[in-house]
């Protein structure tokens, strides 16, 4: 056996690292084993392309919480976020929707649209507001179980049942509908101008396998909408030399703490002695101790890949194997030789400096999922498009750009007959830049290189297991006190001194690093009562 450690971090994602930098300014000796050669797990860039710089996989940010921005002192360890300013959606029709962060304007644009839009609009952002305000503080505590009695529970309970008292009766109506309606169905009720729904309930289907008629995804576009970049809600942003500049900020944070971190370093097995983890065990053969190893790989990955199940409890082991992942995602990464020349507002311009959402209809959407349920990419995509190298130019040669394109629905599981991805992946690409093509027909002569990530690439070479970019989808039934299972969110596991700090953990997905943090916490206080 190698060296003895505090604590172990497996995964060098922004959440493993957020995790080691807490558990290292504590005082604790951590080390962080990344698998791959790079940090950052899905928040991370990387040179495909010479001199062209990807955001292989998460490409905006926002939700990453304030408290550890400013705890980590992020700023000072290179972390930059410039604005992204809007979002424009051009329309089958040659029109187009560009809804912009200055309200008025925006409000303008919608008008041109719809008069009762534009006052709907201003109503709708009021009241998302106080939405978000309810739900900001269950995203930095330990969700309280509703079906419990534990003391701790039942006063998390009162305090957020206090809270849900401060809103107005009408505030408390549309919690519940957001808790429970699809995407479409509430948006609906707000709104009559079809690409302006489109584009809204697209954020309600990112990650998962549903559609934006599904019950549930009015959650998902709320937890997308809570992003805030210095006080302002539903701010979104690039982080200057892409996101992997974010997990290089928080490792710079953690090994000024006094982490250790190594990459190419994939774990094999949790070490476990007495139902108690005790180490892990590196493909290698290296074998180190710990008295905590803490996870930020998925429920998959930790408990039927690193550890024998017949560790754990039947129960568990169960939910673990229910647990959805579900990938319905790619990615398209593009090196480009110019801009994209879009028919509805030709030339460039301020509109591409945003993200550019091709969802210009509802119906469109759902036709999207209708190809994905049945086991097929869909044949046109919703795709969100963003050119950071507008913002940061610091990311392409000068003159050349980067287009990063996220692209849903790609089913993980092709039907018979679809082939394997392995041998659709360029049609998948092919498809993609066909789609973007109607909007902007000038793409196909601009493209100088491309990388082309389905979701069996995301699972092979990001360890996102059947590709889902959240480690497991944000659907009702495993978020909060039920993520990753029932009875185990509290970031502790069936075996002793094994934690979980990733984005299976609560709240989810997103680079927010907040499961990293919460779980750091969890570590310090058992800690302190074990010594
Ligand atoms: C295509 C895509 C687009 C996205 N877009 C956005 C976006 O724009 N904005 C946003 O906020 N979020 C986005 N996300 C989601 C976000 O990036 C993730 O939710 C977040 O980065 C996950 O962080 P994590 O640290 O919890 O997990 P991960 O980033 O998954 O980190 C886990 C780490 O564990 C490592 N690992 C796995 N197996 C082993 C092993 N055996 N030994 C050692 N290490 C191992 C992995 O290599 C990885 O580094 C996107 C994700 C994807 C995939």
């Amino acid at each position: 056996m190698g060296q003895h450690y505090d604590v172990l971090v497996i995964g060098g994602g922004h959440n493993g690292l957020v995790n080691a930098a807490y558990l290292a300014r504590a005082g604790k000796k951590v080390l962080v084993l990344e698998r791959r050669a790079v940090l950052g797990g899905s928040a991370v860039t990387e040179e495909i392309i010479p001199g062209f710089l990807f955001s292989e996989c998460s490409y905006v940010v926002s939700l990453l919480r304030p408290e550890i921005i400013r705890e980590l002192d992020l700023p000072r360890h290179g972390l930059e976020i410039l604005p992204l300013d809007g979002t424009f959606t051009p329309m089958l029709n040659g029109d187009h929707l560009w809804r912009v962060n200055d309200h008025a304007k925006t409000q303008r644009e919608i008008r041109r649209h719809s008069r009762l839009d534009a006052e709907a609009y201003d109503e709708f952002s009021k009241m998302m507001v106080p939405m978000c305000r309810f739900v900001k503080p269950i995203l930095s505590m330990i969700p309280p179980d509703p079906t419990s009695l534990n003391p701790r529970d039942l006063r998390k309970l009162y305090f957020l049942s206090r809270r849900l008292q401060q809103l107005s009766s009408d505030e408390r109506y549309t919690l519940i509908q957001l808790m429970t309606m699809s995407a479409a169905d509430f948006l609906d009720q707000w709104f009559e101008t079809d690409a302006l729904k489109a584009t809204m309930s697209a954020s309600g289907i990112i990650g998962t396998f549903l559609g934006i008629r599904s019950p549930g995804t009015a959650y998902v576009l709320l937890h997308h909408y809570m992003g805030e970049i210095d006080g302002a809600f539903r701010s979104w942003g690039f982080s200057r030399g892409g996101t992997g500049a974010i997990s290089n900020a928080i490792a710079s944070a953690a090994r000024e703490a006094g982490a250790e971190i190594r990459t190419q370093a994939p774990v094999a097995k949790i070490l476990v002695k007495n139902g108690r983890a005790t180490g892990v065990a590196l493909e290698s053969g290296e074998e180190l101790s710990a008295t905590i190893v803490s996870s930020s790989a998925d429920p998959h990955l930790t408990f039927e890949k690193f550890l024998d199940p017949k560790e754990l409890p039947s129960d568990f082991l169960e939910d673990v194997r229910r647990y959805k992942f579900r990938g319905s995602s790619g990615k398209v990464n593009l090196a480009l030789d110019a801009l994209p020349d879009f028919k509805t507002i030709p030339g460039p311009g301020a509109h591409l400096r945003g993200a550019i959402s091709l969802s210009p209809s509802m119906d469109y959407m759902e036709r999207a999922y209708d190809d994905a349920k049945y086991g097929r990419f869909s044949r046109r995509p919703y795709v969100d498009m963003v050119i950071p190298s507008l913002t940061d130019p610091s990311v392409a040669p000068a003159g050349k750009h980067v287009l990063s394109c996220f692209v849903q629905y790609a089913p993980y599981k092709l039907a018979p007959g679809e082939g394997t991805w392995d041998d659709q992946r360029e049609k998948f690409g092919d498809t993609v830049i066909d789609t973007i093509a109607e909007h902007a027909p000038n793409i196909k002569s601009i493209i100088r290189g491309r990388q082309v990530l389905t979701p069996l690439d995301l699972e092979r070479e990001f360890g996102l297991t059947q590709g889902n970019i959240f480690q497991g989808e944000l659907s009702l039934e495993q978020l909060f006190f039920l993520r990753p299972a029932p009875g185990w969110a509290y970031y502790r596991t069936p075996i002793d001194s094994l934690y979980m700090c990733g984005s299976a953990t609560h709240p989810g997905g997103g680079i927010m690093g907040a499961p990293g943090r919460i779980a750091s916490q969890v570590i310090l206080k058992e800690w302190k009562k074990a010594s």
